[in-house]
């Protein structure tokens, strides 16, 4: 599943993290919240400090860098397997549709030149 993330570099601090989608990283948060919820109080307060998860979590570089100001990762940025958190990647899904726009695109040309053949 994770090879299908991009990997993406912060442009304030250099530091790397795993791209996701905004869908994705809504999930992860209402996820651990529902098992936020089910901890005791203090619990809560020892390993989370009392801070249930937040998408802001996902929009933000630990320096604050918001994730609109993120380029693609390049070889050599981060030590090899190193654990990354995750920011999120909204281009990822504009580039699918980009693509996948050219694709249908590119058929519906094959077919109209196929038709065009065919009736000469
Ligand atoms: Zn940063």
């Amino acid at each position: 599943m994770t090879k299908n993330f991009k990997t993406r570099t912060c442009n304030r601090c250099g530091w790397v993290y795993m791209g996701v989608s905004r869908a994705f990283a809504e999930t992860e948060v209402a996820e651990f919240n529902d098992y936020f919820k089910t901890l005791s109080k203090k619990k809560r307060k020892h390993y989370y400090n009392d801070t249930p998860s937040s998408i802001k979590n996902y929009e933000h570089c630990q320096c604050g860098n918001l994730y609109t100001n993120f380029r693609d990762a390049e070889s050599g940025d981060a030590p090899w397997g190193v654990t990354m958190s995750s920011i999120i990647h909204d281009e990822s899904i504009k580039k699918l549709i980009k693509k996948t726009i050219k694709k249908v695109n590119k058929n519906f040309k094959n077919t109209l030149s196929k038709l065009a053949k065919s009736e000469k």
